[in-house]
């Protein structure tokens, strides 16, 4: 039976977002039936519902960290159990035979995965709606476990930028005494952080903000730069085996790369066009550095962050709000005014 669910959706560019009604599919064989109990609120969220990329379907649901309880399982569904503190990502589906998903790379998958809101079903070539609703239905295989103990509404945001960042500390390789740099204190650079310090890395940041230096201190890092000093720039010269870049906008990374060591990579995750200033190759050939981008992650790699994170007991530092705020959330998640993830409780969709 179709269940009729309620949501938050927009319905053009330019118009904010209000209550709405929309449909949930019957649950298939393999799928798991989620009653949201939290939401986080991610850049992409805002980004589509204004079109900023150009390929926005209306009405739109946004949402894809999204943290509930299992209330139903499709007939072969055996994965979970009814009552069980789920999660779902980005993703919501892939073509499961590529060579990308055969490696648990979903997220590149060659056939395009398919993501949890502005997507569209492979099966009844519907759109997909996110997690700014009361429930939702998804494919088993897309489903993530939360680890006992793990406070829900600080899980949330592991479901994107917890994982955004996890994946290159992991493709990278970060382990004890690794020298690690994060690029920005927002929503990705808090968990960059936390994550690096537990895995035993010595951490950096890279802020411009002077008022940042407590904060990332408690965060995790052991040192702070400011990148518009240039003796602050210099005394790191050569020292990073990995840099995080989670600048969302486009920006000068030339300054960075002499603090690279050699075969030191930066790699972008916030990022996402054209370099401006454009990127002088020469200290990349001259030290073997390289830049880098990287997306989310696949459902393994991400299965492997949340049971990192229940061991050590990390979550994100949120600000929780209803959903009738949400308007207001994105104009301050504009002004980067969030410490460091708005996630909306999703039982203020019933008031
Ligand atoms: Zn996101
Ligand atoms: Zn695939």
């Amino acid at each position: 039976m179709v269940m009729d669910v309620r949501s938050y959706a927009a319905s053009s560019a330019v118009t904010p977002l209000a209550p709405f009604r929309i449909d949930r599919r019957e649950p298939r064989a393999d799928d798991v039936v989620i009653e949201i109990l939290y939401c986080g609120v991610c850049h992409s969220d805002l980004h589509t519902a204004r079109n900023d990329w150009g390929n926005t379907t209306y009405p739109l649901v946004p949402g894809h960290e999204i943290v509930g309880r299992v209330i139903g399982l499709g007939a072969e569904a055996t994965r979970f159990k009814l009552g069980d503190a789920v999660g779902v990502g980005c993703l919501v589906d892939s073509c499961r035979h590529c060579d990308c998903c055969d490696k648990g790379l979903e997220q590149y998958c060659l056939n395009q995965a398919t993501y949890t809101y502005n997507g569209v079903d492979r099966h009844d070539g519907r759109p997909t709606q996110g997690g700014y609703a009361e429930k939702i239905v998804v494919s088993q295989d897309f489903v993530l476990r939360i680890p006992d103990g793990l406070d829900l509404k600080g899980a949330a945001p592991l479901l994107c930028a917890g994982i955004t960042t996890w994946s290159p500390l992991r493709r990278w390789k970060v382990g004890a005494g690794s020298r690690v740099a994060a690029i920005g204190l927002g929503g990705l650079g808090h968990m960059a952080l936390k994550l690096a310090k537990a895995l035993g890395a010595e951490v950096t940041l890279f802020t411009r903000s002077p008022g940042k230096e407590q904060d990332a201190r408690r965060l995790g890092a052991d040192r702070v730069v400011l990148s518009t000093d240039a003796a602050q720039m210099a005394a790191v010269a050569g020292r990073f085996a990995l840099i995080i870049d989670t600048v969302p906008y486009v920006h000068d990374l030339n300054p960075y790369v002499p603090t690279l060591a050699v075969d030191g990579t930066l790699v972008l995750v916030g990022y996402l066009g054209p370099l401006d200033p454009m990127l002088d190759s020469a200290p990349l050939v001259m030290e073997r550095k390289a830049v880098a981008g990287s997306l989310i992650g696949g459902l393994a790699e991400t299965q492997e962050l949340l049971d990192f994170c229940g061991q050590h007991g990390i979550t994100s530092d949120v600000e929780v709000i209803r959903i009738q705020e949400i308007n207001e959330a994105y104009e301050r998640m504009l002004e980067s005014d969030v410490k460091y993830r708005f996630v909306i409780d999703m039982a203020s969709l019933k008031a």
